[in-house]
């Protein structure tokens, strides 16, 4: 049922510390982590602890939840100092989405160039 953990989804296997994460912060509906390849200095997901495929379904669902994320992703930005910083939700595998579970990556520490690859 959306918004259940999943047995075979990675991040709800984080989220129940089954899997190892260097998390950064934790909130009554979010977690933050490291991401285990970093894309640049700060590489940070903030996920919900509720389960949804993506981040449309997850706002669709449970609005509250997902600007709960958005929040915690401009705190990652603030705790890591981050000046100016991405907020990516890749959508859809064609997108580069390869965890099926919502998640925001907050990117920085480096120049960020526009448009993204
Ligand atoms: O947007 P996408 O679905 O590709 O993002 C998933 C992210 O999860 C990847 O950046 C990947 O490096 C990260 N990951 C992680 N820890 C794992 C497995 C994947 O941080 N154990």
């Amino acid at each position: 049922m959306a918004g259940e953990p999943q047995a075979d989804c990675l991040f709800c296997k984080i989220i129940a510390g089954e899997v190892p994460a260097t998390l950064v912060r934790e909130t009554e509906t979010t977690v933050a982590f490291r991401d285990i390849n970093p894309q640049a200095p700060t590489h940070v997901l903030v996920i919900p602890r509720v389960h949804h495929h993506d981040a449309a379904a997850l706002a669709a669902a449970d609005p509250k939840i997902a600007a709960d994320v958005l929040r915690e992703a401009g705190e990652v930005a603030a705790a890591e100092k981050l000046d100016s910083y991405r907020i990516v939700f890749n959508t859809g595998s064609g997108a580069g989405q390869t965890v099926f579970h919502a998640h925001a990556h907050v990117l920085g520490g480096r120049g960020l160039q526009w448009p993204p690859g």
